[in-house]
């Protein structure tokens, strides 16, 4: 019998040779890594063609100086990157993210989860990340502006409609994109879709900003489907309070489930009745004021606030991470078992460390990952995308419409590639039904 194990950890070996200390992106390919080995073992013409070989490797990674200054004059640098990962199937596409975590590791996993992702939405999308160590927290309005237009000094060079298309992500919204976008109209002097997540004003998409958080509540629909149930009367513990988690509450909502959980930097609120009616907005409220800072919902709303605690020990019926990569670790996984989950949807990218993923999985609870039922933000970048090329733009039923129906087609790929038994393995299915795509478009353009 075949090892698949010796053969996952002789690849890893080499992966970690050539990218020292790149903890996260380690992770994102052996779990990817993990999927492929039997499937590739089953189908040689990858095996031959060395495609997952070529895949870890990015096309191109771009690292360059964000030099700005601050409101009182003085000056800082930043570093700014773009890892452009695969173009197979589609222009670059993925996110810009400004936080101070951000280092190459953090930004090639994320451009490798990418990949996969944009692969699963059927839209002709390659894979990309950006971003940068600058922490926006407690920056002016024009601080802000002059950053990002420092940061796309460098980056126009680099991208264009049918190059490279970046977006937001973590501390890159709408605001930062109007500041990128103006930027690069004035430096090429071309009006393009360069940028998702543009203005409505100026040729964004209804719909963008709450994608992602709509695309994770249809994914999670469909896998309640699959079990005979229905997300209405079910209790949500998520974390985080950004776009993705506002996007989450508000179709959790309208569907008639209920969001008991959010979280922040600072700790967790507990609120029994439900995130609901202008507690949604002051979400927004929230976001805005950039204090980074989860208690004013708890003062404003008089509920439970937890100081430095993550959510995932509250009991509840749906557990969705909406915060940040590595969230959710063995521990935290354990509580979730306990608490008799039903199912168990990564929202933000890559959550879920592999001991507390595996243990999950282990427990027999449905784990839908990221980049299947996140893609939805992603998805209606690629619709963005069209609707620039075609200079037009769609109504909010046709791109709701649109994507619902994407996310419906992601959770049936992920159901022919992960179905083990009367069990289906997203994580499987998604790996598999991400890679089929790019690997086939990879062979059939040569040794590139
Ligand atoms: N940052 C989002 C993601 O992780 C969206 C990227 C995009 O719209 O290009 O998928």
């Amino acid at each position: 019998m075949t090892d698949y194990k010796k053969i996952v950890d002789d690849f890893m070996v080499d992966v970690i040779a050539k990218n020292p200390g790149e903890n996260e992106f380690h992770q994102a390919v052996r779990e990817i890594t993990e999927s492929l080995v039997p499937f590739i073992e089953e189908h040689p013409k990858y095996k031959e063609a060395k495609i997952l070989e070529r895949m870890v490797e990015p096309e191109r990674v771009i690292i360059f100086r964000v030099p700005w200054q601050d409101d009182k004059g003085e000056i800082h640098v930043n570093r700014g990157y773009r890892v452009q990962m695969n173009s197979a199937i589609g222009p670059y596409k993925g996110g810009i993210r400004f936080h101070p975590s951000v280092n190459l590791s953090i930004m090639k996993f994320l451009a490798f989860e990418q990949v996969f992702k944009n692969s699963l939405t059927t839209l002709p999308m390659g894979g990309g990340k950006g971003g940068s160590d600058f922490d926006p927290r407690g920056r002016s309005d024009a601080e802000v502006m002059r950053f990002c237009q420092s940061f796309m000094n460098e980056l126009y060079r680099y991208i264009g409609p049918d190059t490279d298309v970046p977006a937001g992500d973590i501390g890159v919204g709408a605001r930062e994109i109007g500041y990128f976008f103006g930027q690069y109209k004035r430096l090429k002097n071309e009006f393009t879709g360069v940028l998702t997540g543009k203005g409505i004003q100026y040729g964004g998409s209804v719909i963008r900003p709450e994608a992602t958080g709509f695309g994770v509540v249809y994914f999670t629909q469909e896998i309640l489907k699959t079990m005979g149930m229905d997300i209405k009367g079910k209790k949500v513990a998520i974390s985080g309070f950004g776009n993705v988690a506002w996007g989450v509450v508000r179709k959790v909502d309208e569907l008639g489930g209920k969001v008991i959980t959010l979280s922040g930097p600072d700790g967790y609120i507990y609120d029994p009745d439900g995130v609901s009616g202008e507690k949604i907005d002051f979400m927004l409220e929230m976001r805005r004021s950039g204090r980074d800072k989860v208690q004013d919902y708890a003062d404003k709303f008089n509920v439970e606030f937890y100081p430095g605690k993550r959510p995932w020990s509250v009991p509840c019926d749906i557990a969705i991470p909406c915060a940040t990569q590595n969230e959710v670790d063995l521990e935290d996984a354990k509580q979730i078992v306990k608490n008799g989950v039903k199912c168990y949807v990564e929202a933000a990218n890559m959550p879920t460390t592999l001991e507390a993923m595996k243990y999950i999985q282990e427990n027999n609870i449905p784990f839908g990952p990221a980049k299947a039922a996140n893609a939805g933000g992603v998805a209606v970048s690629g619709l963005e995308m069209t609707q620039n090329a075609m200079h037009l733009s769609w109504t909010p039923e046709e791109v709701d419409k649109k994507l619902h129906e994407i996310m419906i087609n992601i959770h049936n790929t992920c159901l022919k590639y992960g179905k083990e038994g009367d069990k289906v393995n997203y994580v499987k299915g998604a790996n598999i039904g991400g890679f089929v795509k790019v690997a086939d478009a990879m062979i059939a353009q040569g040794i590139v």
